[in-house]
């Protein structure tokens, strides 16, 4: 069975992206960000924020509050 990967509400900006004001930015560390307004840490790459978002949506469907990963970097 084929895991659903859009949650209503939970988009990931930028598709995981290094978004700044100027555009995208190739490599450097960002934090991905879901349209419910969690983050993530500082991360290397899209796909590490991609990741991330999985996991966010993961814990959601299993009743958490997609909170995950927090205190990693702090
Ligand atoms: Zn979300």
């Amino acid at each position: 069975m084929a895991v659903p990967t859009r949650l209503a509400g939970h988009g990931l900006r930028h598709e995981g992206r290094h978004w700044t004001a100027a555009g995208y930015v190739s490599g450097g560390m960002a934090p991905g960000v879901c349209e419910c307004g969690a983050k993530s840490p500082e991360l290397p790459s899209a796909a590490a924020r991609k990741q991330w978002h999985r996991d966010h949506k993961a814990d959601i469907r299993a009743g958490g509050d997609g909170r995950v990963w927090q205190g990693v970097t702090s």
